[in-house]
């Protein structure tokens, strides 16, 4: 151990501890609860998905290091998704780069764009990796918070004149997650048309974690901020195998965006991990040529999800805020007389044998997070009836 005061931590890194999902997920083992906390699925994705990993396995395609960008097969089927989903046209070899996860993705993107000393602005409540990677590019970050309607809507909702009241001479860019965890909010298309045209008044980039894009509900339909007006050039968007295909331990995602960004991304990414996950490359490549009726069913099975875990915590006695996308869905604790997310959090297991995430922790303003609660419905539908039949007896 070294003797000095300094701390070993870079201090970039020091208001950062073990994240959220790794302390919830150790919780709910420890304590045996059902854990609805991590996003992660609890059943493996389509078979046929899998087959094509162990074949790739098995033919030795990818057990060495793939190319840098991807595997060409890969990078392809990427850019033909889309092209299919969303009519944008992206060249394979030069504006398409595979990640280890939207994970790699987002560090990547951010220590290649940002220089020390820029602005970035996130929609609060962030993500928590978004935070932690502008610290590491020494950026700081403003956050702009998403608070519930009270119109028809519903939700959490984005306001536009807060976004283009925090863009300052400093900001650098915007960082972008729509369908929107944890919050379910997914943006509109006069939302994004707002957006983009603040991003190209105001000459910035955008970073847009799209990595819910196929989890979007009743009948509404995700936009890609790229399709927008004046954005193809200006955006960096940023995709995930895990969550499409429910593969989480793969760690595939991509980046997709004008070759520049591109480029600049992939010279971040060299030296983060170089290259990862070979043989789920190829398996990745099959996935995304998977028809449409395997999107309808994944898109359709999560809607009855969120309605059975909603109406469930509805029942028990939480204020739901109904999302329109993700694995996820944000509650206010008040109407159970309850008003701290964390320490509801932490005494949940033991009160109903439950993990759930406090949404505080993706705040900068915690006291604006405070009462919400997050709950993650990409479970079988047993574990959540299992879950709701738990959570009703916390009010009796
Ligand atoms: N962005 C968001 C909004 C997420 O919820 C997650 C978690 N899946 C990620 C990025 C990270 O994705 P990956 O597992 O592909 O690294
Ligand atoms: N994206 C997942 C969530 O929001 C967790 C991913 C992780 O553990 N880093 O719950």
């Amino acid at each position: 151990m070294t003797s000095s005061a300094r701390p070993l931590l870079n201090r970039r890194l020091a208001e950062f501890g073990t994240t959220i999902f790794a302390e919830m997920s150790a919780l709910a083992q420890r304590t045996g609860s059902i854990n609805l906390g991590q996003g992660f699925p609890d059943t493996d994705g389509p078979e046929a998905v899998r087959e094509a990993a162990v074949r790739a396995l098995r033919d030795g395609r990818g057990n060495q290091y793939p190319p840098g960008p991807g595997v060409p097969e890969l990078r392809t089927a990427i850019a033909e998704h889309q092209q299919r989903f969303y009519g944008l046209a992206f060249d394979p070899d030069t504006e398409v780069l595979v990640t280890a996860g939207a994970t790699e993705a987002i560090a990547a993107s951010l220590l290649a764009l940002l220089e020390p000393g820029d602005e970035v602005i996130a929609l609060e409540p962030y993500y928590d990796s978004y935070a932690a990677c502008i610290a590491m590019a020494g950026a700081t970050r403003v956050p702009v918070t998403l608070r519930p309607s009270e119109g028809p809507r519903g939700g959490f909702v984005l306001d536009l004149d807060e976004l283009r009241a925090a863009v300052t001479p400093r900001t650098r860019l915007i960082l972008l997650n729509t369908p929107h965890n944890p919050t379910g909010t997914v943006l509109t298309r006069a939302e994004l048309a707002a957006v983009a045209e603040l991003a190209c008044e105001r000459d910035l980039l955008v970073i847009t974690d799209e990595v819910y894009e196929h989890l979007v509900f009743d009948g509404a339909e995700h936009i890609p901020l790229a399709s927008c007006p004046g954005m193809r050039e200006r955006t960096v968007t940023i995709g995930s195998a895990g969550k499409t295909f429910s593969f989480t331990g793969w760690k595939v995602g991509w980046v997709t965006a004008a070759p520049e960004l591109v480029a600049a991304v992939r010279s971040a990414k060299q030296f983060l991990t170089y290259v990862a996950s070979g043989p789920f490359q190829y398996a990745v490549a099959e996935a995304l040529r998977l028809p449409d009726s395997h999107f309808d069913g994944f898109r359709a099975e999560h809607q009855a999800k969120r309605d059975l875990l909603s109406a469930g915590l509805a029942a028990a006695g939480f204020e739901v805020f109904r999302p329109a996308g993700t694995y996820f869905v944000t509650t206010d604790i008040r109407p159970l007389g309850e008003s701290d997310g964390f320490a509801f959090c932490r005494a949940l297991p033991e009160r109903a044998g439950v993990v759930a995430i406090p949404n505080a922790v993706f705040y900068d303003h915690r006291e604006e997070g405070a009462p919400f609660v997050r709950f993650a419905f990409c479970k079988q539908t047993a574990v959540l009836e299992e879950a709701v039949t738990r959570l009703k007896a916390l009010a009796g």
